[in-house]
């Protein structure tokens, strides 16, 4: 996925100052934006969150109709010190990256790509599905010590599974109850599927932070709504937390160590400075070796000028 620039994103930003240590439901709502040819929600980066643990991006994308050779349609774009961790409710994408991987992506299964220091990739329809595409991608920021590093793709069909007295619980990225996801992470944090049909009590850290997005249906934490198209930010101090399921609903528990590095986001780019995201855009923009080759034939996105050229 391509993060499209806001003006809300155009200001680099150092991750949030305001990392509540106590327990909290702060319920912010998504931007709407356009990728390819489907209309995405951003839960996160929003106006006063920026960062939840290590993730620092949430596009709720979809549903759509996709047709065999039209759909999501995200032409070659780079990035920079990020992972890209996407994961469908309905639907299938091809993903196709500099690194050679080559991999289409169905419902239940895990695409989690690690820029390093450099990658490329693009996103696409795969040739054979029609329907509808319905999904989330998400974004980690990479530590220092594996920001600057090689690049990898990982694809994962078993993931661990618990049967929660109201819900399936799918770890994506993290530990989870007793549970340990396979996939990479270079930081302290979770990511879990919850498919709720009844109130559910989730397991927590009180040291780390979390947020809910909501993807299809409806649930309330601590008396509040949290319908799709919001992000509900928890803070920390909880070892659990109640979820009031009012109907069949499909949530994204993200939650991690608060980040500690300050970050800096531009288009594609999570960075800590402006001369990062400048050497970036310049090896974009004139197609040098750093990126490498995405073998896709769609067009490649053009480089995005920071706003301070
Ligand atoms: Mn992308």
């Amino acid at each position: 996925m391509s993060g499209p620039v806001t003006t809300l994103e155009s200001r680099p930003k150092v991750a949030d100052a305001s990392h509540p240590s106590s327990a909290c439901v702060k319920v912010t709502e998504s931007r709407e934006s356009q990728v390819g040819e489907i209309r995405v929600r951003r839960a996160l980066p929003t106006k006063g969150r920026r960062t939840v643990g290590a993730w620092c991006f949430a596009d709720h994308m979809g549903p759509a109709d996709v047709t065999e050779n039209s759909g999501l349609d995200v032409g070659p774009h780079p990035h920079i010190g990020l992972q890209t961790v996407t994961w469908l409710i309905d639907g299938e994408v091809l993903h196709r990256d500099s690194l050679g991987s080559e991999q289409v992506i169905k419902p239940g299964q895990l695409n989690l790509m690690t820029s390093g220091g450099a990658v490329s990739h693009a996103e696409e329809a795969t040739g054979h599905y029609r329907g509808t595409l319905e999904g989330i991608q998400l974004w980690v920021a990479l530590p220092e010590h594996t920001r600057h590093g090689a690049g990898a793709f990982e694809h994962h069909t078993e993931l661990p599974q618990d049967e929660l007295d109201g819900a399936v619980a799918t770890v994506l990225i993290g530990d989870f109850g007793n549970l340990t996801s396979p996939a990479r992470r270079d930081t302290p944090l979770v990511g879990v599927d919850l498919t709720m049909h009844g109130p559910t009590t989730v397991p927590l850290r009180p040291d780390w932070e979390y947020a809910l997005v909501v993807l299809e249906g409806a649930l309330g934490v601590a008396d509040q709504p949290l319908p799709p198209g919001k992000l509900g930010y928890l803070g920390q101090g909880r070892d659990e937390l109640r979820i009031d399921a009012r109907e069949p609903t499909k949530a994204l528990l993200l939650g991690g160590e608060p980040f500690p590095e300050p970050i800096m986001m531009w288009w594609n780019f999570v960075a800590r400075n402006r001369d990062e995201i400048d050497a970036a855009y310049a090896s974009w923009a004139k197609q040098d070796d750093r990126f490498g080759r995405v073998k896709s034939t769609l067009p490649l996105i053009p480089a995005k000028a920071p706003f301070w050229h």
